[in-house]
């Protein structure tokens, strides 16, 4: 296992189940994989249908809004990177597809948010290769 460097903040490593999730997620636009036997979505991307254990899955784009499900404010950073960040909304939020996905709120009125609040995707590109999927209210 890596040493983990507390000053600089994690980036996903895309693997071959994960990969078209990040290229579309690189292109502004929210994927997820829908089972072709049941129909059924899933996420987080893996190789089988979490549902039926098919194994054709395709790719479909989601229309990037949902609703918050839960969510908790982050007032201690977990390590030294994320200090500048506190305090900051960390949420389930519940695409309106289905699926849920945890990710953090963008907002300067921390006070304001609710679960049930509408939500729209937000695509933070934080590197050339890395853009991380975020929420702002609606
Ligand atoms: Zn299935």
């Amino acid at each position: 296992m890596a040493n983990l460097d507390v000053t600089v903040k994690p980036l996903p490593t895309p693997t071959p189940e994960s990969a078209p999730y990040w290229d579309g997620l690189r292109d502004g636009r929210l994927l997820m994989q829908r089972c072709t036997r049941c129909a059924r979505l899933q996420f987080y991307p893996r190789s089988i249908c979490r549902h039926c254990g098919a194994t054709d899955l395709d790719w479909e784009e989601m229309a990037g809004t949902g609703t918050i499900y839960s969510y908790t404010v982050i007032h201690r950073a977990p390590f030294a990177a994320f200090k500048g960040d506190v305090p900051y909304a960390y949420a389930v939020v519940e695409l309106d597809e289905g699926p849920r996905v945890v990710s953090t709120i963008e907002t300067d009125d921390l006070d304001a948010l609710a679960i049930g609040m509408r939500v729209t995707a937000v695509f933070d590109a934080v590197t050339d290769e890395i853009t991380l999927l975020r929420f702002r209210p609606s």
